[in-house]
């Protein structure tokens, strides 16, 4: 009898220690109310290290404990920006350039579009035209990324809140004529030029359309810009009772890595941690916010062959002027946080979120 006892339980520690092994859930606990996720374009933990030596040893990224990875690998080894857009947005592993869609072409229900149809309030953030990839595969189904005009069309589909970045040319100079910032207005959004006009409105929606198509680089005068987007869109989006989702982008630390230019993608990194900085002040005082921080992938290859705390110089080395396939981190602060640690797919982001909402997915 013993024996066949033994047997009975052995399997139910088999279980446990199977299941004890992955990241834990959120299921059965309190929902969140609110949730941030920002989107280092490219920022691997040498983007990371870069921006850090560049700012003369300091980061907001610091203040934040939970640290996980992420494997972002598409239908590719490499991803690009559209297909690590949609991994997190879906929860879907796609084709590279696909934007909301799956690997068959099929639109798929993003993240944001949960948040819309469960009451929240959305907004999304980019320093790029807020059409690229990375914004466009929370709110748009494409099969092909550049597309440009009809992921605009898709904004119009949508009742997101805010939406802040550059592509105004893509709203208003299109090849139909039609003026899309028009038909804004006529759904209730006050179109805006500028970070000041923002600054004015009193309530949503919004459509912040700063740039005809990608803002300018943080080194040509960008200034605070994205920091203070952040900083408005939260005030707009916080007056929901029900909670809002909003995605920020640090869209330029990519194009840094592309160019292999170590003082461009440095400036970025710091610029988009400034961002950092305002999102978790906001998050410590509001205890209601999760925040997510993470990249799409990697870009450049960068490594850092040498450099100067003190001076902020830095002695870099690129492998490529394109994506790699390498891991990049997860940092997450807040509610339910401690369940994107550890090594985790890309595509486990989206279901992350979908917990710690408390939504029902269709994993
Ligand atoms: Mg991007
Ligand atoms: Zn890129």
């Amino acid at each position: 009898m013993k024996r066949a006892a033994f047997i009975l339980i052995l399997p139910f520690f088999v279980v446990i220690t199977v299941s004890g092994s992955l990241p834990p859930t959120s299921k059965g606990i309190k929902p969140v109310k609110n949730i941030i996720l920002m989107i280092g374009d490219g920022m691997g933990t040498s983007e990371i290290y870069a921006g850090y030596t560049c700012n003369h040893g300091h980061l907001n990224l610091e203040r934040i404990r939970n640290i996980g990875f992420s494997k972002t690998y598409s239908t590719s080894y490499v991803t690009d920006s559209g297909a690590g857009g949609t991994a997190i947005s879906t929860g879907n592993k796609t084709y590279n350039g696909a934007i909301g869609v799956d690997s068959t072409g099929k639109p798929v229900k993003t993240i944001l579009e949960w948040a819309e149809e469960k009451g929240k309030a959305t907004g999304l953030i980019a320093t790029c035209a807020i059409t690229h990839a990375t914004p466009a595969s929370f709110i748009s189904h494409q099969a092909n990324r550049s597309d440009y005009e009809l992921i605009a069309d898709d904004f119009l589909k949508t009742d997101i809140d805010v939406f802040i970045g550059g592509g105004r040319d893509h709203f208003q100079k299109r090849k139909d004529s039609v003026d899309l910032t028009l038909k804004l207005r006529d759904k209730g959004y006050t179109v805006a030029y500028t970070i000041e006009d923002i600054k004015n409105v009193q309530k949503g929606p919004v459509a912040g359309l700063l740039a005809p198509v990608h803002q300018p680089k943080w080194l040509e005068g960008r200034g605070n810009q994205l920091t203070e987007s952040v900083n408005e869109a939260i005030r707009l989006l916080v007056s929901d009772k029900d909670g809002f989702f909003l995605m920020v982008e640090g869209s330029q630390i990519d194009w840094g890595g592309h160019a292999n230019d170590i003082n461009y993608l440095a400036t970025e990194m710091v610029d988009f941690d400034n961002a950092i900085g305002a999102v978790l002040d906001f998050a410590l005082k509001n205890g209601e916010t999760l925040v997510i921080v993470t990249a799409d992938h990697e870009t450049g290859g960068l490594g850092l062959n040498g450099g100067n705390l003190v001076t902020g110089e830095i002695k870099a080395g690129f492998t490529s002027t394109d994506h790699t396939g390498v891991m990049v981190p997860v940092f997450s602060y807040g509610p339910h946080s401690e369940i994107f640690t550890g090594f985790q797919e890309n595509t486990d982001l989206y279901f992350k979120m979908m917990d710690a909402f408390g939504f029902k997915n269709n994993r």
